[in-house]
């Protein structure tokens, strides 16, 4: 996984030592593990967040860990073109890489480390595939995307994209050196990540050395979500095991530990955790394919406005795109 790396971690700023008498660590209070699928043109995904109540989720809506999978040439897929309304989706590409185009303007290509955070706002229509050098080619494709809620006065915001580099992530480490925290939005200890959002909300990519333990502050006001994208490992101090694939809604309390146990495999020789937490909204959530909205009747509203081509329309100029099929996924 390459994602960011670094030469030297005992370089970077280190995470405090908590104490023990006065830290309230959060628990594991449900863990599931999320079942495979298939997304766009057939790009394989694990649908990290299936089956837990969206209260629990409560900024979140959905995460799909994309990949990880070795493309053979000519196998590499996207997604056709199709809308959105309501919410910002964010993917963060850790091997491989990903072109995005929208109906609002924005676009660019993401690798190795890199994310994209699109605002769909009122609505936007997007593209998300691979360039077609790399569909040539084959090769390797590992990234995220996560869809963050917005509160009813912003879900008719006007669109946005933010292009962050994989390098413009706040990099920190543990006391004693054993992990790379990476904090792509939101704050750690005090360290701020790049991405700027709307709902208040932190997200870190971990990697942890076999048998290193990381303890981080979080804010006993957001949820807690640790996502393990590889490698086996123990969440709380209570030690709850968590295996590639599996996540942990974790319970009350203002810190977050997580332990790398110290058999690894040797596909996931470290481990690789993403750690998502947020202010809950509390709104009704009505959530029907690609629109996130409070009520049925804006869904159907968001329908409608597509069908009208009121959330935008396919540019002119458009990226070169494999795929004939341009119908939007049910
Ligand atoms: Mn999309």
């Amino acid at each position: 996984m390459p994602a960011i790396t670094v030469d030297d971690v005992l370089v970077l700023p280190r995470l405090p030592t908590l104490d023990p008498t006065t830290t309230s660590y959060r628990e594991a209070r449900r863990v599931i593990t999320a079942p495979s699928g298939f997304e766009g043109e057939g790009f394989p995904v694990r649908r990290a967040f299936a089956g837990v109540p969206y209260d629990e989720l409560d900024p979140f809506i959905h995460l799909d860990q994309m990949g990880e999978v070795e493309y053979a040439p000519g196998e590499p897929k996207g997604t056709p073109w199709h809308p959105h309304r309501g919410f910002e989706t964010v993917t963060y590409m850790i091997d491989g890489i990903f072109d995005h185009q929208d109906s609002n303007g924005g676009g660019g290509t993401i690798t190795n480390g890199d994310t994209q955070w699109m605002t769909a706002g009122a609505g936007i229509l997007h593209i998300e595939a691979p360039p077609e050098h790399l569909v040539t080619s084959g090769g390797l494709f590992h990234g995220l995307q996560l869809w963050v809620n917005l509160p009813s006065h912003q879900k008719m915001s006007p669109p946005r994209y933010q292009d962050i580099r994989g390098r413009a992530a706040k990099l920190l480490t543990a006391p004693d050196g054993g992990a790379l925290v990476r904090v792509i939005a939101g704050e750690i200890a005090g360290h701020p990540g790049p991405g700027s959002t709307h709902t208040p909300i932190t997200i870190a990519h971990l990697t942890l050395e076999p048998g290193a333990q990381v303890d981080l502050p979080w804010r006993s006001d957001y949820n807690a979500l640790v996502y393990v994208l590889g490698g086996n490992a123990a969440v709380g101090s209570r030690r709850h095991p968590l295996h590639t694939g599996q996540l942990a809604v974790h319970g009350p309390g203002d810190a977050l530990r997580i332990a790398a146990d110290a058999a690894q495999s040797t596909t996931t020789p470290r481990l690789d955790v993403f750690i998502m937490g947020g202010e809950p909204i509390r709104e009704p959530v009505a959530h029907y394919g690609p629109f996130v909205m409070n009520t049925r009747a804006e869904l159907v509203q968001a329908f409608e406005d597509f069908q009208a081509g009121r959330l935008g329309t396919i540019p002119a100029e458009r990226m070169p795109h494999t795929s004939a099929d341009e119908t939007p996924p049910a």
